[in-house]
């Protein structure tokens, strides 16, 4: 029978393991992981975890039963693809079938790097020493307002703490939406009482002295206060271990996987937060560093380790992405892909709670933001799913369901 190893115990790692035995395969599973904690979930790293409103997020899977053996505290350091061998901490392990699932790691802000209560929020570990910060109700300095900077600004406001966000764009999520879409996020971080400061860098973190709290200091010379500092600027895959492998890599060292999710090695998949693979859908490779496309890689990835009996090949990748975000007390919705969209429509008043915005091209749904609207999120991605032509007026008209024309 053949061995499948799984390199990388997050959510994509884990659901590979979890879709292979629901696949009915039978032949042995590991799943090596670097951390030393039981597989656990991120999402609410940056929320319930982090407010200790929730102890941990360990997911709710029984490897035992499941025949899956877990190997923790586990690095993998490279592979041979030639010999079928993932070398790793604990020696070398053999395999048949390797599935990459080492997923991402934060960007790091230059210079700050061992400054004490210089924080990154990533990890279990991360999350816990963050707890204490919110606790104490510090003073903090968040770096970077994109999805994890709003999430942390979030949690510490609601905990009580003084909150600045120092953005080098001209508005948050600067790379993820348009500046239109991202305009009026600016004034939740206001209404949450928290400062956000764009057009702005740091120039360098001074740590505190004892019982001091440190500075965090501006390209335009303002010095801030901060008891603690969390940089939130970004995530690349976490790949620089398969140097040498001969793995082909894209632009974001990012694995470049096919349709099937497979690698340029032989019997060797890549999945989750460090693989981009080709979208027919959206004419464009995908690097996607969300929860959702944890979850549905994996069943592409086991379908073609699994195989069928008539030796079909399985569906090509090709989801509609979808992921969340809870921050300033909104429920933040996105679907699809934007980028080539030609039109762009809003459903009510970007200054009220609850809106939605599409995007279409060529009459027919690629993308959908939707704020506060779950209906509109859920509605709107079939939609994306089937490509069905929509009225524009229909679609703007907020008290109408989303629907075809
Ligand atoms: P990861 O979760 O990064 O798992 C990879 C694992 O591989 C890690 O445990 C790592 O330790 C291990 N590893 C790395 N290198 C090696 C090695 N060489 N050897 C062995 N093991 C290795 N997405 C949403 O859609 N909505 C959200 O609200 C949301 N909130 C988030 C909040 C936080 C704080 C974070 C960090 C992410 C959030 N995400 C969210 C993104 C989502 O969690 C990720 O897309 C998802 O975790 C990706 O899963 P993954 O398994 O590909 O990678």
């Amino acid at each position: 029978e053949r061995r499948v190893v799984v390199v990388g115990a997050g959510m994509a790692g884990v659901q590979t393991a979890v879709a292979l035995r629901e696949q009915g395969f039978t032949g042995p599973v590991t799943l090596i992981g670097a951390e030393p904690h039981q597989p656990y979930d991120r999402p609410p790293l940056s929320k319930a975890v982090l407010l200790g409103t929730a102890e941990g997020s360990a997911f709710d899977v029984d490897f035992e039963a499941l025949g899956i053996t877990l190997r923790l505290g586990c690095e993998a350091l490279g592979v041979r693809p030639a010999e079928h061998v993932l070398d790793t901490s604990e020696g070398p392990v053999p395999y048949d079938v390797l599935v990459l699932a080492t997923g991402a790691e934060p960007v790091r802000l230059p210079g700050a790097e061992g400054v004490p209560g210089v924080h990154l929020l990533r990890t279990l570990d991360d999350a816990e020493r963050l707890r204490p910060v919110l606790a104490r109700q510090h003073d903090v300095v968040v770096v970077g307002a994109g999805w994890i900077g709003a999430e942390f600004a979030t949690a510490a406001r609601e905990a009580g703490c003084a909150v600045t966000v120092v953005e080098a764009a001209d508005r948050p999520l600067a790379d993820a939406l348009p500046a239109e879409v991202a305009a009026p996020m600016t004034a939740w971080y206001a209404d949450a009482g928290a400062e956000l400061r764009t057009r702005a860098r740091v120039e360098r973190v001074e740590s505190g002295g004892p019982g001091e709290s440190g500075r965090v200091v501006l390209d335009d010379g303002t010095r801030l206060a901060a008891g603690a500092v969390v940089v939130g600027i970004g995530a690349r895959p976490a790949t620089g271990w398969l140097a040498g492998s001969g793995i082909v890599l894209g632009a974001h060292g990012e694995v470049l996987a096919d349709d099937l999710l497979r690698t340029s090695a032989p019997d060797v998949h890549a999945v989750g937060d460090c693989a981009s693979f080709p979208s027919a859908r959206y004419g464009e490779r995908l690097l996607v560093h969300h929860w959702d496309n944890a979850l549905q890689g994996p069943r592409t990835v086991a379908a073609d380790i699994v195989g069928t009996p008539g030796g079909e090949t399985p569906a090509a990748y090709d989801p509609v992405p979808y992921f969340w975000s809870e921050q300033f007390g909104r429920f933040v919705q996105y679907a699809g892909h934007h980028t080539a969209a030609d039109t762009t429509l809003w459903r009510g008043d970007p200054a009220s709670p609850a809106w939605t915005v599409c995007w279409l091209r060529e009459g027919r749904l690629v993308a959908l933001l939707a704020v506060g609207r779950p209906r509109d999120l859920a509605q709107g991605r079939r939609l994306i799913q089937a490509g069905t032509p929509m009225d524009p007026d229909l679609l703007a008209d907020p008290a109408k369901p989303l629907k075809a024309a």
